[in-house]
């Protein structure tokens, strides 16, 4: 797909690691919050096609950053089970 309006941020940005090219995702980023483990879903990231690195935009880090520091009210509660090898 083609034209200004529908290219993602993302769009031919390359990979400072394998220079492999980076697409647009929408991911669920888990987060250490105060003392708590939260999950931050619907976070737009740029992920390369070939290693997986994740890329976030300034103003995506800049609200992460808010809610990592409870500087937001979480949309609701839910307990994390956790698992360790
Ligand atoms: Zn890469």
């Amino acid at each position: 797909m083609r034209g200004g309006a529908t290219m993602g941020f993302w769009d031919g940005e390359r990979c400072e690691y394998c220079r492999g090219f980076i697409v647009e995702k929408i991911v669920d980023l888990p987060r250490k919050v105060g003392r708590k483990y939260a999950l931050i879903k619907n976070v737009p990231a740029g992920v390369c096609k070939d290693c997986g690195t994740r890329y976030y935009a300034a103003n995506v880090l800049k609200t992460i950053d808010t809610i990592t520091h409870g500087r937001r009210k979480a949309e609701r509660e839910i307990s994390m089970a956790v698992y360790s090898l």
